[in-house]
């Protein structure tokens, strides 16, 4: 079995940045678990459902045919034979998408699915519950943190980057409505996992993160 190195924290924490940055480092394959949970969202919202009705969502979930696959040495997967991208980013899934996360049925075939991935060989995942949840057992986990001011910013930053028209104190709105619905859920909320080493960002460049992190997985 190859390792498992979690790496887990709030929205624009950097932990897509730092996970990709930590795979290319290690040669290990990077997984983005927040992509999946966008995925079913996605799912959803394209097959007319509101993603508040839970049983319409496990539904269109359930009769989806998933398929995950490496690509470019990142796992990615597939939905009714779409890939989708740049959709799991649009605003109307961002918006959903802590709530379908909070379906326990959702979060149960999501956490599997990651799980199957470990066949693949070793990895580097993502999320806010890979550490507690997905890979408990890994002696490699990361809760990468910063000030919620400095990550509304780095959001801002990306979304204005990708030509959204945004006014920074809605993305700080909508960012601690999403801390709020990921941190108070009653199913697998974001927590530091036991064991987890804590990385606070605010005052880091993301050189320095990354090798933080390869340093202590080489040991
Ligand atoms: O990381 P990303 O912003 O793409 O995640 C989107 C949403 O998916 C999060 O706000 C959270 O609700 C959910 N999520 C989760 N557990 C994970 C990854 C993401 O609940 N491991």
């Amino acid at each position: 079995m190859g390792k498992a190195i979690a790496i887990d924290g709030p929205s624009a924490s950097g932990k897509s940045s730092v996970s990709k940055g930590v795979a290319a480092e290690l040669g290990f394959m990077y997984v983005d678990s927040g992509a999946l949970y966008r995925g079913v969202t996605w799912q959803a919202i394209r097959k007319g459902v509101d993603a508040t009705d839970a049983a319409a969502v496990l539904d269109a979930m359930h009769a989806a045919d998933w398929d995950f696959f490496v690509q470019d040495g990142a796992a990615i997967f597939s939905v009714d034979g779409d890939v989708p991208v740049q959709e799991l980013r649009e605003k109307d899934v961002r918006e959903s998408v802590a709530h379908v996360a909070a379906i326990p049925e959702v979060r149960k075939f999501v956490v599997e699915s990651l799980q199957s991935l470990e066949n693949f060989g070793s990895l580097v995942m993502e999320g806010r519950d890979i550490g507690t949840v997905v890979f408990p057992d890994s002696p490699y986990k990361f809760y990468l943190d910063a000030d919620p001011e400095e990550r509304a910013m780095r959001r801002y930053r990306e979304l204005v980057a990708a030509g959204e028209d945004e006014k920074a104190h809605e993305v700080m709105d909508s960012l601690k409505k999403r801390d709020k619905i990921d941190s108070t859920r009653k199913t697998d909320p974001l927590v530091v996992a036991p064991g987890a080493q804590v990385i606070d960002s605010t005052l880091m460049t993301l050189e320095e993160v990354i090798q933080t992190v390869v340093d202590s997985v080489r040991g």
